[in-house]
């Protein structure tokens, strides 16, 4: 049983206490999230998460992955994608490979990130495809991805930091970026818009945005040095938005606010940006979080393609809602 804390909001009500299985098929998990449940070829049970605005375009397919449903032990029980934190490959392929049946795909269609907290957004062709998880990767320090080839699907992970999913409907393309605190102050949300701008004619009024599960405010607590670094960049009338301070001179930092504040500066509308409310922190059995473990975690994965064009939008995904 694994239980699910929700952030209370004004007239919604917590849900608590309840194992992800035990929802309605496409219920929502978490604001503007869909859990999704789906036996792999193998009979295994894989619990993955979606947006509804993204499905909607009917272009892409993407999902954030859970814990559930993959071969990894320990600390990184059981869904990994991470290859440097005392995983086995073996187990990390096997995770992946159980992630490309879900999106009909295989891991060879898969190209990953280099995350060191950079702004640097990378624009991914056919020659990428398999790079950073089956093939050697020949770039490092990328953050942030773009592509506009169909069936190439864009890897990020996470364990608190704040996935960025963007689909572009008119031009079809998207991007994928990791914002921790410091790609925040950066604005790599602001910067993967902009690269989807120059390579493939997106407008920001036509962009979807999605700001996936990641650490909430109420966990996320941070000192003065980082908070200094968000007065620089941010107005004063948005600071009371993203933080305050606690009596022990800390900070509560707002990530989720933060990015939707970058997309908005970026040139979306509210319209355009969703925000779920799943925090990474507050559910370490569903979700890796490196606060709540201390640093013992393996790694979640965001993944997001577009459709190739043998996809009629009635494939592999069907059964997943
Ligand atoms: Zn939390």
């Amino acid at each position: 049983m694994y239980e699910i804390k929700r952030i209370r909001k004004k007239g919604q009500e917590a849900l608590q206490g309840f194992c992800l299985q035990d929802l309605e098929e496409g219920s929502m998990v978490g604001q503007g999230l869909w859990q999704n449940y789906r036996k792999t070829d193998e009979g295994v049970p894989l619990e993955f998460l979606t947006f509804p605005l993204l499905e909607e375009t009917g272009i892409v397919k993407h999902l954030f992955s859970t814990r559930l449903g993959g071969v990894s032990q320990g600390d990184c029980a059981s869904m990994n994608f991470s290859m440097d934190r005392g995983d086995s490959r073996e187990n990390v392929l096997t995770n992946f490979g159980r992630i490309a049946q879900v999106l009909g795909c295989g891991i060879d269609d898969m190209t990953a990130s280099h995350q060191t907290h950079t702004t640097n957004i990378r624009r991914m062709t056919e020659a990428d495809r398999g790079k950073g998880i089956l093939r050697k990767r020949d770039y490092q320090d990328v953050d942030g991805m773009v592509t506009d080839v169909p069936g190439l699907v864009l890897v990020t992970f996470y364990a608190d930091c704040v996935p960025l999913f963007l689909v572009d409907p008119v031009h079809k393309a998207v991007g994928l970026s990791h914002s921790g605190w410091k790609g925040t102050v950066k604005r790599i949300g602001k910067r993967t818009v902009e690269v989807m701008q120059e390579r493939y004619g997106s407008r920001p009024e036509d962009l979807l945005a999605a700001i996936g599960p990641s650490i909430c405010q109420d966990c996320y607590e941070v000192s003065k040095d980082v908070i200094q670094q968000f007065q620089e960049t941010f107005m004063p009338p948005q600071w009371e938005e993203i933080f305050y301070q606690k009596p022990n001179g800390k900070y509560q930092l707002n990530l989720w606010k933060a990015n939707e504040l970058i997309f908005r500066e970026a040139g979306l509308k509210n319209s355009q940006i969703v925000t779920t409310d799943l925090c990474t922190c507050c559910n370490p059995k569903l979700l890796f979080s490196h606060r709540a473990s201390k640093g013992k975690r393996g790694n979640l994965g965001a993944f997001l393609m577009l459709k190739g064009e043998m996809d009629d939008g009635a494939d592999g995904m069907k059964n997943a809602f």
